[in-house]
C-alpha cells in the first residue's frame, strides 16, 4: 500500500506534500506525531516542501478520514494513521501514546441514551500504566 495508491483510492488529488505526510505514517504504523514533530521528519526526507503546505497537507488527510487528530491536554495535539478505527491508551507515566488493536471492545454507549439518534464512530482515550513502564523498578 503506497501513499498515492491510498490517496487515489480515496478520489483525492496527489501532491507531493499530502503524499509525504502520508507516507510518513503509513511507514511509521502506530506512530503519533505532533504537528512540529512530523514537519522535522518531512523537512529531512523532502527540504523543498514548505512548512505552511505540510499543515495544509496535514488537515486536508484528516477530513479525508485517513489521519486522526487527538486533541491533548497539555497544548502538543497529536496527529496519527487513521485507516481503520480504532481507540487510544495514554501511558500516565511516560507519555506515550499507544493505538489499541482494532479488537479491543470498550462498553459503548447505548444508542438509545436521551440526545443520541445514532452513533457513526467511537474514538476513546484509555489512561494507564503501559507494560514498558510498569516492567521498570
Ligand atoms: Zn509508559
Ligand atoms: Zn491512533
Amino acid at each position: 500500500m503506497t501513499a498515492e495508491s491510498v490517496l487515489r483510492e480515496r478520489g483525492l488529488r496527489v501532491t507531493p506534500q499530502r503524499r509525504a505526510v502520508l507516507h510518513y505514517f503509513l511507514f511509521n504504523r502506530g506512530d503519533h506525531q505532533t504537528a512540529d514533530g512530523l514537519w522535522n521528519h518531512i523537512q529531512q526526507a523532502f527540504p523543498e516542501i514548505a512548512r505552511g503546505t505540510v499543515y495544509k497537507a496535514l488537515h486536508d488527510l484528516i477530513d479525508a478520514q485517513l489521519l486522526e487528530h487527538i486533541p491533548a491536554e497539555s497544548g502538543g495535539d497529536l496527529y496519527g494513521l487513521r485507516l481503520s478505527p480504532h481507540h487510544h491508551f495514554i501511558c500516565v507515566k511516560c507519555g506515550h501514546l499507544y493505538d489499541l488493536p482494532e479488537s479491543f471492545q470498550p462498553i459503548v454507549a447505548q444508542p438509545d441514551a436521551e440526545p443520541i439518534a445514532s452513533i457513526a464512530d467511537v474514538n476513546l482515550v484509555f489512561r494507564g500504566t503501559c507494560t514498558a513502564c510498569a516492567t521498570v523498578h
